[in-house]
């Protein structure tokens, strides 16, 4: 057995959020990272740039190549090292929408339809109906990671869903096609959650959404995060400053609980209860504990930043070793269908 294969990718939509960096980013970094007993890489890491699943929201493609750039400035920054992990553009690698179409006739549309991420996504952006290639988001990320032979797929809750479709085209493409040489082409991914894998947003909505606005981004300045978590939604019924709170139902809290140090995070609890910390004093300290964070990210940002020609070469260099690796599984995939 060759070394467990992470694959995992966002979509070029704007600049990317706190929910982005808990939910996958830092886990992405820290797989990339990760050594096995021997002082040998535990996983080999790809990362994708998903610009075709951003049509699936918005057909507006003026801003994705900027935003594609912004992103992996927010990749690179936050830690990815694209000699160790390809970073690359799916719409750069035609081999996904040949596995897509594939795909896409071994699974019934009533299925996709009971997506619970695709109802979630519709009822939160009131869309009345969506395009054929929205339904079949699932089936395009399936393509995506068995490209590439994933096994370990990091993200958010939202996308538990999505993995499960993944899981199950691998199966029913194996047992249609079983490949003459090796038996199955396809390994089932597992998914990988972070502990963090729905951050709610400032406004108290369950997840922290670009398309929401309640976001604090990775590129925010002390100042700007310090703006919008004094503005974030807490405790309802905690009106004045020495009121008893609830932090369990409080977003300020949740962010307290991934950004502040533990022992922090047991007295903030404890005082807000009791009454003794008032929201103002409570935001403060988390804004700080954010932005600590998020400091180092905002240096390297600007170095990458002021190097564009640099991060297009990422690209290119990363697009080059995708095309290869989704080139051999294609030609497994094309065996085992007899076509060609
Ligand atoms: P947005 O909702 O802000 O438009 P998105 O969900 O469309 O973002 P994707 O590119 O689909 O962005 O997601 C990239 C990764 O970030 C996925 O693994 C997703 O689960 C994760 N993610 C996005 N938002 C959150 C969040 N609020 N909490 C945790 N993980 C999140
Ligand atoms: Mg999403």
């Amino acid at each position: 057995m060759g070394k467990k294969r992470i694959l995992s990718g966002m979509r070029p939509t704007g600049k990317l959020h706190l929910g982005h960096y808990t939910g996958a980013l830092e886990n992405w970094v820290a797989r990339q990272n990760e050594l096995d007993a021997q002082g040998n890489r535990a996983y080999e890491t790809w990362f994708l740039i998903a610009d075709y699943h951003s049509l699936t929201t918005s057909l507006d493609t003026a801003d994705t190549f900027s935003y594609t750039i912004e992103m992996v400035i927010d990749w690179l920054a936050a830690g990815i090292n694209p000699e160790k992990s390809p970073v690359f553009r799916q719409s750069q690698v035609k081999q996904h929408a040949e596995l897509f179409l594939l795909f896409s006739m071994l699974i019934t549309s009533s299925r996709l339809e009971r997506n619970p991420t695709l109802k979630d996504q519709v009822r939160e952006l009131n869309m009345e109906s969506i395009s054929f290639g929205h339904l079949g988001y699932p089936v395009l990320q399936a393509a995506d990671i068995l490209l590439y032979k994933g096994n370990v797929v990091p993200v958010g809750e939202d996308q538990l869903p999505h993995l499960e479709i993944t899981r199950e085209l691998a199966r029913r493409f194996n047992n249609h096609f079983p490949h003459p040489a090796t038996g199955g082409v396809f390994e089932e991914p597992e998914p990988r959650i972070t502990k963090f894998s729905r951050l709610a947003g400032l406004d108290g909505k369950a997840k922290m959404s670009k398309s929401l606005g309640n976001t604090v981004l990775l590129s925010d300045t002390p100042e700007e995060v310090a703006k919008k978590v004094g503005r974030a939604v807490t405790d309802t019924q905690k009106i004045r400053k020495n009121d008893p709170g609830r932090p369990e139902v409080c977003t300020v809290f949740s962010y307290h609980t991934r950004f502040s140090p533990d022992d922090r995070v047991h007295s903030i609890a404890e005082e807000c209860r009791s009454g003794a910390l008032g929201c103002v004093a409570c935001k403060k300290m988390c804004a700080e504990a954010i932005s600590a964070e998020l400091s180092p990210i905002l240096e390297k940002r600007e170095a990458y930043a002021s190097r564009p020609e640099m991060v297009r070469e990422v690209l290119f260099d990363g697009e080059d070793r995708a095309r290869k690796t989704a080139e051999e599984t294609m030609c497994e995939v094309r065996e085992a269908m007899r076509l060609g």
